[in-house]
């Protein structure tokens, strides 16, 4: 298959990149601007990296002609792109609030909506969002991030009904701590506490899921459509 990885140069979205390149697909990838981590992630898996910020509709537009001159048409897109902030809710302000919605809400829009065009004609595809599961259970400080990945439960729905006569399968992984940058300013306590209330007693790896990722894309998956699957150690059961 072809497929498209938003937000491919660190953590879940490079570790998505590998898995699915190493399975034989042909990949092509989407960062901000990490070049230098992108071209690393490329070398090592024999992607193509991108430029192009999910939050501009005509980069997106630019960027996913640019893969399909790269990797052919595109079968199946990864829309992982997504920024985080810890904030009380009193002191968000609204560039704060534009931001999170740009990058997470809107970038998935763009992707999903250039990509699925293609698919239609083709009556084939596989559409998988990253969720979180702050968007099924909503988290403290962090409510426009929960805003932004509760509202890729709908889009998963309503497309998975739009699209389903086409062929094309759309589903949402809700991640639970996962081991990345993201997550880098936690507190040791904080991470400890998270661990702690993780029935599985530990944070997830970015391979977690890749894995999850690459069954949504598989052919094992495709009576599968307009679900939320939590790969999060039954953090939010
Ligand atoms: P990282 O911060 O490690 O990586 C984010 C990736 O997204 C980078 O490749 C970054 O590119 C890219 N990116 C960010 N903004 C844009 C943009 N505007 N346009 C294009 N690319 C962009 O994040 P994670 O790997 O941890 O998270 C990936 C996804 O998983 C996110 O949607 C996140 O919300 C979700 N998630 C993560 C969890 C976790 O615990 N880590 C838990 C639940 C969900 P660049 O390198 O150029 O900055």
């Amino acid at each position: 298959m072809n497929i498209l990885v938003t937000g491919g140069s660190r953590g879940i979205g490079a570790a998505c990149v590998k898995a699915l390149a190493a399975e034989g697909h042909r990949v092509a990838f989407f960062y901000r601007n990490n070049k230098e981590a992108a071209e690393r992630v490329a070398a090592d898996s024999g992607a193509f990296a991108i430029q192009a910020d999910v939050s501009d509709s005509e980069a997106v537009a630019k960027g996913i002609a640019e893969a399909e001159e790269r990797i052919g048409p595109i079968d199946a897109l990864v829309c992982n792109a997504g920024i985080s902030q810890s904030r009380l809710f009193t002191e968000i302000t609204d560039e704060d609030f534009r931001r999170m919605c740009a990058t997470n809400l809107d970038g998935a829009f763009y992707a999903a909506r250039d990509v699925a065009r293609g698919m239609v004609r083709r009556h084939f595809g596989r559409i998988v969002f990253i969720g979180s599961m702050w968007g099924k259970s909503g988290a403290a400080c962090e409510v426009h991030y929960s805003a932004t990945k509760a509202a890729l439960r709908g889009m998963t729905t309503g497309l998975a009904k739009e699209l389903g006569p086409s062929n094309i399968t759309v589903n949402c992984i809700e991640p639970g701590v996962i081991d990345t940058d993201m997550n880098k300013n936690l507190t040791e306590s904080d991470l400890a506490s998270l661990i702690d209330d993780t029935p599985l007693c530990r944070v997830g790896t970015p391979e977690d899921i890749a894995n999850a990722v690459s069954f949504f894309l598989s052919d094992k998956a495709s009576f599968i459509t307009g679900q939320m699957l939590g790969v999060d150690g039954g953090f939010a059961i």
